[in-house]
């Protein structure tokens, strides 16, 4: 078989760098193991402008945002399906220190930060500060992307179900040989794998852990994302997503007793309408050590590239950086 790229992984990022050789018609393999649990399959696609602890704005907003919005709703008018939807923060603060905070950073940021009417929220939760809004964030039915996008490419054969194996690369001047495919690019989009790819594996890799509980709540507006200790975002009816933890120091990548006992308890001190726990999974977050994704071609096989290290935030990230790789591939 020959091919003009080999992507190896289909997360969010291996996803959004199909979608984009798709709209330069470019003959393409992506090679997925197809794990159950992926940072990608974890994530509640929140896209939050103002972020962290301290209320930081997005470094490039006005340039990730919109490019991952219009990214979005043009792959979704392709499948016509919704990909993305509109949302806010309620934000019901969990101390009178982020409260503070945040009314300190409302004066600087006024279109992303406001004060919620208390009393709308006093029915489903335990509120003990003020309440605030983070405007203009985004919602992404990860599973639904990633689905679509599997689909589609199943579909077209373009899909090979397996581990792609490091050591059966061979790399000729302007060729990429694996196994019977021969190709001229070669994209890495394997996550947490990326430690044992023998191209790529000098990158510092920072990663965290994040486990999360599928809840059902009933009578709970799936308009808004809750946050609190937690965030609890509407994933479809009336199931929730309540998470997530952000662990650097971990032992394993399975769900832990830990992180169950303590959400359990936080909701229900929180939660004063009735839930249910469904499913609790864990995965890893590829973290670049610097925070900033990865996204380049290799200083010595130019034609071998990577997007990585999306953390926290590769629901926007993937998109705008898939775009720029393919951009500048040779
Ligand atoms: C609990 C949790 C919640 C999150 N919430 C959000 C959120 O709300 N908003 C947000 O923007 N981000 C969020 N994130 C972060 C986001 O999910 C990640 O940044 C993003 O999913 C990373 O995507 P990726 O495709 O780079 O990596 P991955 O999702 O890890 O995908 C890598 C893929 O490569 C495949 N692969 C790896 N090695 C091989 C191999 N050798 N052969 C074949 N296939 C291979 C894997 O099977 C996988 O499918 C969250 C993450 C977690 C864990």
């Amino acid at each position: 078989m020959q091919v003009d790229y080999i992507v190896v992984g289909q997360g969010l990022s291996g996803s959004w760098v199909s979608w984009f050789l798709m709209q330069q018609k470019k003959s393409f393999v992506v090679i997925d193991k197809n794990e159950s649990q992926t940072a990608s399959k974890n994530s509640a696609g929140i896209m939050n402008p103002m972020t962290g602890k301290r209320y930081a704005k997005v470094p490039l907003i006005d340039t990730v945002f919109p490019f991952a919005v219009k990214a979005y709703q043009e792959v979704g008018t392709f499948f016509n399906r919704q990909f993305i939807f509109p949302t806010a923060v309620i934000d019901l603060f969990s101390s009178k220190e982020s409260e503070a905070l945040f009314l300190k950073r409302k004066v600087a940021e006024p279109t992303y930060l406001s004060i919620e009417e208390r009393t709308n929220y006093q029915k489903h939760f335990t509120i003990e500060h003020a309440v605030g809004k983070i405007n203009d964030c985004y919602r992404v039915d990860v599973h639904l992307f990633l689905n679509t996008i599997q689909g589609y490419l199943k579909s077209q054969n373009q899909l090979l179900e397996a581990a792609f194996e490091y050591e059966q690369i061979e790399i000729v001047g302007d060729q990429i040989m694996y196994k019977n495919i021969v190709a001229k690019h070669l994209i890495f989009c394997d996550g947490i794998s990326v430690v044992d790819n023998p191209l790529w594996n000098k990158i510092p890799f920072a990663n965290t852990k994040g486990e999360v509980l599928l809840v059902e709540i009933k009578n709970l507006s799936a308009d808004f994302i809750y946050k609190n200790k937690h965030l609890i975002v509407p994933l479809k009816e009336n199931l929730f997503w309540v998470g997530a933890s952000n662990s650097w120091q971990y032992e394993t990548d399975k769900p832990s007793a830990e992180f169950y006992f303590e959400t359990k308890k936080w909701l229900d001190e929180f939660l004063k309408i009735p839930y249910q726990i469904k499913a609790h999974h864990a995965s890893i977050r590829p973290t670049a050590a610097n925070r900033m994704p990865v996204s380049t071609w290799h200083t010595i096989y130019k034609n071998v590239g990577i997007l990585n290290g999306m953390g926290t935030k590769g629901s926007f990230h993937a998109p705008y950086y898939a775009a720029q790789l393919i951009q500048q591939s040779n």
